[in-house]
């Protein structure tokens, strides 16, 4: 697959700045059980983010089948216009 290095990378910077990083959502402090959000609000906030194009580098590691799925949740979800 082509995005082993992207994940890898995120994969270390995650973990380097695991204990200290605030919520990216709401800036509050991350709980350890939705990391790096502080909740699982925030994380899904993040997730449609991401998905839409505002990020670019993945925040949670996922398989390619997941991601598929996901997208093809979101799309149902977010269809408009
Ligand atoms: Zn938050």
């Amino acid at each position: 697959m082509s995005d082993e290095a992207e994940k890898g990378e995120a994969g270390k910077t995650e973990t380097a700045f695991r204990r200290a990083r605030p919520c990216p959502v709401c800036s509050k402090l991350s709980a350890e059980r939705f990391h790096p959000f502080c909740s699982k609000r925030c994380a899904d906030v993040d997730l449609n983010r991401w998905l839409s194009g505002s990020y670019t580098v993945p925040v949670v590691e996922m398989e390619p089948e997941d991601f598929d799925e996901l997208e093809r949740e979101l799309g149902k979800a977010v269809k408009h216009g």
